[in-house]
């Protein structure tokens, strides 16, 4: 089975692709309940973020970094989480989430991912997503 990673990374023609950066490909994720919910690709595969050579790894949190940046400017979010898990896809991948203070979330005490799939799912129509796409974007160029 393919990698779904290498998959994401090499489909330039998706909507919803902002941007490449040093050493990953940023997406806004499919999952908006968090509107600005990006996820970066490294570019190539691999899976173990220990196993790459340190320069790279710190040009990966310079990507994240500057994805976070810009994912606060454009949410106006008051946090921003950040999960490198690999336990579903193996390919490198960081999920930048903002959260919000109550009572504008659920429970923003808890990680998102406790949180019901129909829920994660909701969230911003189709043309809120290419303005946040295109702002994301835009952020990130500033
Ligand atoms: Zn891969």
């Amino acid at each position: 089975m393919p990698c779904p990673g290498c998959q994401r990374v090499a489909d330039h023609s998706s909507r919803f692709r902002i941007a490449a950066l040093r050493e990953a490909v940023v997406y806004l994720h499919s999952h908006q309940f968090w509107p600005g919910w990006c996820v970066l690709w490294l570019k190539d595969h691999a899976e173990h973020l220990d196993a790459m050579p340190v320069e790279r790894q710190l040009d990966l949190w310079r990507d994240v970094g500057d994805v976070a940046r810009a994912v606060r400017a454009v949410s106006g979010c008051s946090r921003i989480n950040y999960e490198n898990l690999g336990n579903v896809v193996n390919h490198i991948h960081w999920h930048v989430v903002p959260r919000f203070a109550a009572p504008r979330e659920p429970d923003p005490a808890a990680p998102v991912w406790v949180r019901p799939k129909s829920e994660l799912e909701s969230g911003v129509t189709d043309l809120e997503r290419d303005r946040l796409v295109a702002a994301i974007r835009s952020a990130l160029r500033a």
